[in-house]
């Protein structure tokens, strides 16, 4: 079938929505009728060339949502007329990794994924007999797109696309990162480094779980508000000259620090305060940001012997096909607000405009709607 998608033809260049050839599912896949996809700094760090597993030329995306339209052969999980969210993070529930109960890092179709194919080597999409190669597993800047069955999170058909597709990476993985990743306990503390879409998830989290206070550390006042809005209790500038994010969050906790901490900036420099933020004998300092290519992240030992640990998290250990359905779930019984997330929606063709957006700093969330 035609499709209408969004290429990446080049690095550093501006996607270009243009026609292309979608092949129908084969045995285990499914095609899906996309119906919102946000707009994510992942998309825009693949489109910049800085990521070293990048490719052209592909169709980027990877937070959508939509209807399962066609099924390919053997297809148990869903069917024509579910409402799915995809999964950049497969859920296949068998692997050695699925089957741990310690990770969400599924391993079924990691290889291929990672190469842009469908899990029998090949991609389904192509312009002229030129195949075009898949991004994540998931190539949602298009109308339609094919994907592997267990890369897909079947939710309830009542949530709005334009909202909970937030819940395929950004939101989830905040909210992941606090609820299922750190298993924030009820009373405690917890600060979070950045409020972009992953850290308000986090801040939203922590309030979930019964933090009772939720320090939120950003270079943008505007942006700490909807912060606050989401449960953050202490409010920290940072960027001045004389703030220090570490120290004044140790000063409000008696010079302890926070029982939990989470990193969403992809900055070293601030992980690193993340990890020094945390409490001494127990704190947990949870890292989400991608940081650039060859940057390591540098800890004074001294930091883990007192009692610290560090951890990280892909989508925020958050189980796709278990998981982001219960967060559909809360979704719609007003438990999690998700509207609040998205600041602007916008059409496919002006994709390269969502990027900007978030290259100014401009509101959390673009939606790509169709
Ligand atoms: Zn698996
Ligand atoms: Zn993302």
């Amino acid at each position: 079938m035609k499709i209408r998608a969004a290429v990446l033809e080049e690095f550093g260049q501006p996607l270009q929505v243009q026609e292309l050839d979608l092949e129908g599912p084969k045995a285990g896949e499914v095609l899906v009728k996309i119906e919102a996809c946000g707009v994510c700094h992942t998309d825009l760090y693949t489109a910049s060339g800085a990521d070293p597993s990048g490719y052209v030329p592909t169709v980027l995306g990877h937070e959508g949502a939509g209807f399962v339209e066609a099924v390919g052969e053997g297809v148990t999980l869903v069917r024509p007329g579910d409402h799915v969210i995809t999964l950049f993070s497969p859920e296949c529930g068998v692997c050695i990794h699925c089957t741990s109960g310690k990770t969400n890092l599924c391993m079924a179709i990691r290889e291929t994924q990672g190469q842009g194919v469908m899990p029998d080597g090949t991609p389904r999409l192509s312009r002229d007999g030129e195949p075009i190669r898949h991004f994540m597993g998931t190539s949602t800047f298009a109308e339609y797109t094919v994907m592997p069955e267990i890369a897909l999170a079947k939710i309830n058909k009542e949530a709005e696309s334009d909202v909970v597709c937030t819940l395929a990476c950004g939101a989830a993985t905040g909210l992941g990162a606090a609820m299922y990743r750190a298993q924030v306990e009820p009373g405690s503390t917890c600060a979070v480094f950045g409020t972009g879409l992953v850290g308000l998830g986090a801040v939203a989290g922590c309030k979930i779980q019964g933090a009772e206070r939720i320090i939120a550390v950003d270079l943008s006042a505007d942006r700490l508000e909807v912060a606050k809005h989401y449960g953050a209790t202490d409010l920290i500038v940072a960027g001045g000259g004389d703030v220090d994010p570490v120290q004044q969050i140790l000063d409000m906790t008696d010079g302890f620090g926070a029982d939990y901490t989470f990193e969403a900036t992809g900055l070293v420099g601030v992980m690193a305060q993340a990890v020094e933020a945390a409490r001494m004998g127990w704190g947990v300092c949870t890292v989400l940001g991608v940081a650039g290519k060859g940057e390591t992240l540098a800890i004074v030992p001294r930091f883990l012997i007192t009692g610290r640990t560090v951890i990280g998290g892909s989508f925020g250990g958050t189980r796709g096909r278990t998981n982001v359905p219960q967060l559909v779930d809360m979704y719609l019984e007003g438990n999690l607000d998700l509207d609040g997330f998205i600041s602007h929606r916008i059409t496919l063709d002006e994709v390269n405009k969502g990027f900007e957006l978030m290259e100014a700093q401009d509101g959390i969330r673009s939606v790509i709607t169709f």
